[in-house]
């Protein structure tokens, strides 16, 4: 797919930095082909259903409650731009319930709350609309059930996220947080027999087994969850850098510093010994990261950076550098969401139809609208994909 040829065609021309100045003026533009800096779009990248979801309950309350300070647990999503745009339609986020008006309404983030803090909400006479990542809602009933059972809960995490936290005060006794393998050490195990381990959603897929096998060593009778805690959206977009980091120079994760799958990005990119920048947007790059201009640049993305950003940055490459883009299937994504229940009886009470309808977000695309016209080639999907 090509919407405007990658030679003479209607993008502006920029020309190689490594092509002499005097050059520069002789040299006739459309039969001189010089090495061209090429972008790799990862796909999967960006927004996830959980995020989607998340970002589309706040809108729908500002709708709802067009006027009113509608108040958010925790930022909704770990991202800098959503936040921003968030609180300039009035929404106010908070990191303690009392902050919170009594009588009033407050979102809960896509990481979800502890049962404490509910019952705070309850206290206060909220009206709790919860944004919970159901992904995140699955772990938590399995720190619950365990807990019911008599087993210790070893949860595999960052303890100061606030995934972890609203996980762990599900069971608060039971539960201990495994955040390295030197951790294990200082694990208090009443009956290795009663153990399980349960994971944050958002890990290095890498990482995480590390320690998964630690523990199995030390406690060989440890129970892993039904299913893998680790989400979807993570293992994906974690397996399209690791499948394609390793052919780049340079791998550019858009999300912002406080979003732990972002960061995972740079790291596996990291590791494969690739050169990895995680950045809010394009205003973040440092024209010295290109030294030659006709790098080869992956460009993805964490799963609460939205596409606009993406974009922003892939036009800036190909306006500065002329560089083309290529997008790489990795794996195949569509997932669905329902809002939460709190939302749907609201917009029914109101006669407010989609309420019923489920969040599905699928693989971006590269459109006009956002891209502007860029040389695009899309790639077949790669044998992991299919
Ligand atoms: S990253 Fe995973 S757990 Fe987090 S919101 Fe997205 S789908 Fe849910």
């Amino acid at each position: 797919m090509q919407f405007t040829p990658s030679v003479g065609g209607g993008r502006p021309y920029a020309w190689p930095r490594t092509l002499p100045a005097a050059s520069r003026k002789t040299a006739q533009k459309p039969f001189v082909t010089y090495p061209q800096m090429r972008i790799v779009l990862a796909n999967p990248r960006g927004f996830c259903a959980g995020v989607r979801m998340a970002i589309d309950v706040v809108d729908r309350v500002l709708d709802l409650y067009e006027g009113s300070a509608i108040h958010v647990y925790h930022e909704i999503v770990h991202n800098k731009h959503v936040v921003s745009r968030l609180r300039e339609r009035g929404a106010v986020f908070v990191e303690r319930i009392d902050e919170v008006p009594e009588g009033s309404i407050v979102v809960f983030s896509a990481h979800g709350v502890s049962p404490e803090v509910r019952k705070q909400a309850e206290a206060r006479n909220l009206t709790a609309i919860d944004a919970t990542c159901p992904l995140v809602t699955k772990v938590h009933a399995e720190a619950i059930r365990y807990s019911r059972q008599g087993f210790q809960i070893l949860l595999v995490g960052h303890a100061d996220h606030q995934e972890v936290i609203g996980t762990r005060g599900e069971a608060e006794t039971a539960t201990q947080v495994v955040e390295t393998v030197a951790d294990i050490d200082r694990l208090r195990v009443d009956d290795p027999a009663m153990l399980v381990y349960l994971t944050q959603t958002t890990l290095s897929t890498d990482d995480a087994a590390v320690i998964i096998d630690a523990l199995k060593a030390r406690f060989p009778e440890i129970k892993a969850p039904p299913s893998e805690d680790i989400c979807y959206a993570t293992t994906n977009r974690q397996h399209a850098v690791r499948t394609l980091a390793g052919d780049c120079d340079l791998v550019l994760v858009v999300g912002s510093t406080n979003s732990s799958n972002s960061k995972r990005l740079t790291e596996i990119a990291q590791t494969a010994g690739t050169r990895a920048h995680l950045i809010d947007d394009v205003s973040e790059i440092d024209p010295a990261w290109f030294t030659r201009g006709d790098e080869t640049v992956l460009v993805t993305a964490g799963a609460s950076a939205p596409e606009n950003l993406v974009a922003g940055l892939c036009r800036h490459l190909v306006e500065t550098f002329g560089a083309t883009i290529e997008t790489r299937l990795v794996a195949e994504e569509d997932a669905a969401f329902a809002l939460p229940g709190a939302l749907r009886r609201i917009m029914k009470d109101r006669g407010i139809t989609g309420h019923e309808k489920p969040i599905r977000v699928g693989l971006p695309e590269v459109t006009a609208d956002l891209y502007g016209t860029v040389p695009l080639s899309i790639s077949a999907p790669t044998p992991a994909s299919r």
